[in-house]
């Protein structure tokens, strides 16, 4: 069976729990190295990203997932953890750089502070090509790479995008009632434990 971690640090990672669980998934809180030794994807929640990189620093957190992704651990990201995985982050901040991507952090300012918008999808997730996006002091995604899918706009900005087995997210689907993106998560996770 596919174990699902979720970083429990800091943010909202209790919702993903119950999704996933919902889901039908094995889940774990992730809070040391033991416990990231033993998951085979991880969801990194929207949260404060600079407090989150702080929090990884007793265990070297940061750098131990960055390991796990490269060699090829699911992930799913949504707002901060998109933020700390991104390669380029402005203003400037510690990050993994896993993702070929470049963000401003708080960037829609007072605009997307806290707001419902409605979410364009490509085909990958199936009908209907829309989804609700719930953004909270959302980074904004102002460079992909040839590399990255994109999956989902908001207007113009790529709000969720797709890098092989990375799955980011820079609004909160955790709190919508629409799971094909944690779904689309755990066929990853599924998949890289066959
Ligand atoms: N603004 C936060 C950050 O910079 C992200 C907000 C969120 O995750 N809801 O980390």
């Amino acid at each position: 069976m596919t174990e699902f971690g979720v970083l429990a640090l800091q943010g909202d990672w209790a919702a993903h729990g119950a999704i996933l669980r919902e889901l039908g998934a094995s889940t774990h809180p992730v809070r040391t190295a033991a416990d990231l030794v033993r998951v085979d994807a991880l969801v990194i929640p929207g949260g404060e990203s600079s407090a989150m990189l702080r929090l990884m620093e007793p265990e070297n957190l940061a750098r131990r997932i960055r390991d796990r992704i490269v060699a090829g651990m699911a992930v799913l990201a949504t707002c901060a953890g998109v933020i700390l995985l991104a390669e380029n982050i402005r203003p400037p901040q510690q990050g993994l750089a896993v993702l070929n991507v470049d963000v401003v952090r708080n960037a829609y300012g007072r605009q997307l502070h806290s707001t419902v918008a409605e979410i364009v999808l490509t085909k990958e997730l199936g009908k209907p090509l829309r989804m609700e996006g719930v953004f909270i002091r959302a980074p904004r995604i102002v460079r992909v790479s040839s590399k990255v899918t994109v999956l989902g706009r908001w207007r113009d900005d790529p709000v969720l995008i797709r890098q092989g087995h990375i799955l980011g997210a820079t609004f909160h689907p955790e709190l919508s009632a629409d799971r094909r993106i944690h779904e689309m998560f755990m066929k990853a996770g599924e998949a890289g434990n066959g």
